[in-house]
């Protein structure tokens, strides 16, 4: 078994290389059959409904929302997050399909336009419980999404107080609540649910590969060790 990335648009490329850094082997899922070869999934980030859009072409929903409701372990990263959510919101959201499966309502672009994107040090207290390191990561949001409300079996691994991102409040399109700053009211982005982690931002575009590790640590067959580690020895 190996970890599957769907590789449909977006930074797949990316993840497959994280992957094979870690000495994992990564392959590209395009179409239905695929997901049966694969013993997990990592959806990157791209464009949500270029990816629904394409999904569909494929037939891939049935095949995906199986997949998660197998248990099957599924990362969605930015775009992945909007894809995994049960309920999306924000601009040109309407009637935009989802795989579903992580109870959490998702807003897109809740941090503005492309020029927008940002980079920030996150607390990541549980990743670094697991994975050590430094207490915080280089987080890269690029046109991100993040998530208003979670249910009651979803676990937050990370939020940002929007008190510290300069671009909510100079964001026209962000819905300004009266007391925002002064409450400290946070948004989160990055949540576990069971089978199902999912980042606002992108943790392919870093050398840091805390949230790989911590990824790959919910697939069984790779923590067992069976058969999924790949030598490196000759790659650097
Ligand atoms: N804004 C994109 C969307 O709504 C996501 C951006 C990303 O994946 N970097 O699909």
């Amino acid at each position: 078994m190996v970890v599957g990335v769907l590789a449909l648009q977006g930074s797949f490329n990316e993840h497959i290389a994280v992957l094979k850094r870690l000495g994992v082997k990564g392959v590209e899922v395009r179409k239905p059959e695929q997901l049966l070869n694969v013993s997990s999934l990592i959806i990157p980030g791209g464009e949500s409904t270029t990816m629904a859009k394409l999904a569909e072409l494929h037939n891939l929903f049935p095949a995906l929302r199986e997949f998660v409701q197998m248990g099957k372990p599924v990362w969605g990263t930015c775009a992945g997050l909007i894809f995994l959510a049960n309920r999306a919101t924000g601009q040109k959201t309407g009637g935009q399909k989802l795989i579903g499966g992580l109870d959490c309502t998702v807003h897109r672009n809740f941090f503005g336009s492309q020029i927008q994107s940002f980079e920030t040090e996150l607390p990541i207290p549980q990743v670094v419980a697991e994975e050590g390191g430094p207490p915080s990561f280089r987080a890269v949001f690029i046109r991100a999404p993040a998530i208003l409300d979670v249910g009651p079996d979803v676990e937050v691994l990370a939020d940002i107080p929007l008190s510290a991102i300069e671009t909510i409040n100079s964001n026209p399109a962000i819905p300004k609540e009266e007391d925002s700053t002064e409450s400290g009211k946070k948004v989160i982005v990055a949540v576990k649910q069971g089978n199902l982690l999912a980042t606002a931002f992108h943790p392919e575009l870093t050398a840091d590969t805390r949230w790989h590790s911590y990824f790959l640590k919910m697939v069984p067959e790779i923590e067992e060790g069976t058969s999924d580690i790949v030598s490196t020895s000759t790659s650097n």
